[in-house]
């Protein structure tokens, strides 16, 4: 897979984010969506492109869910420069856990599921952050902050919405 980072011999280039959605996802969950990213990410053009079909050879059958890594690849593939983000209706798994918010990449995209974010474009724009700080270097973080690890949905709805103080500088350093 291509590295579609912004950075490039000490010189920063447009990043380019490409947001898929799933036809069953409510434009209002994601309305507010792109603002927040370009204010939060040094991603320089954000496209939107809805109505992705989710291809039906990532469903498992006998745990009725999507898998998370099957769905990164699909969109990663779909995608032809710049970091994907795809935002889809369906649960998902990765093998070894009951379900997952999304998974990424770093370096070239992930992949969110709305299943159990309780219609909150507020809870959409948490994962999202989550994820997306994965895909520009970040791992879990013990502050109080968005990169930390939740094992529910319970946790999830309680950890903060926003970067630490160091990982909003590592995020920083990292461009
Ligand atoms: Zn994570
Ligand atoms: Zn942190």
């Amino acid at each position: 897979m291509k590295l579609h980072i912004g950075y490039f011999e000490g010189k920063i280039v447009p990043v380019n984010l490409n947001i898929l959605v799933d036809p069953d996802v409510s434009h209002f969950l994601t309305m507010e969506l792109d603002q927040h990213l370009m204010e939060v990410f040094p991603v320089t053009n954000i496209d939107v492109l809805e109505s992705v079909k989710l291809p039906i050879t990532c469903w498992n059958k006998s745990r009725r869910q999507y898998n998370a890594h099957c769905l990164l690849a699909f969109a990663a593939s779909h995608n032809s420069s710049g970091i994907v983000m795809l935002i889809f209706s369906k649960d998902a798994f990765v093998s070894g856990l009951n379900f997952v918010f999304g998974v990424a990449s770093r370096g070239v995209g992930a992949v969110v599921s709305i299943y159990r974010l309780e219609n909150d474009p507020g809870f959409l724009k948490k994962e999202v952050t989550h994820e997306l700080g994965h895909v520009f270097g970040l791992e879990h973080c013990t502050l109080p902050c968005v990169m930390t690890f939740s094992n529910s949905v319970w946790e999830a709805r309680l950890k903060s919405s926003a970067f630490c103080e160091k990982c909003s500088r590592q995020l920083k350093q990292a461009f």
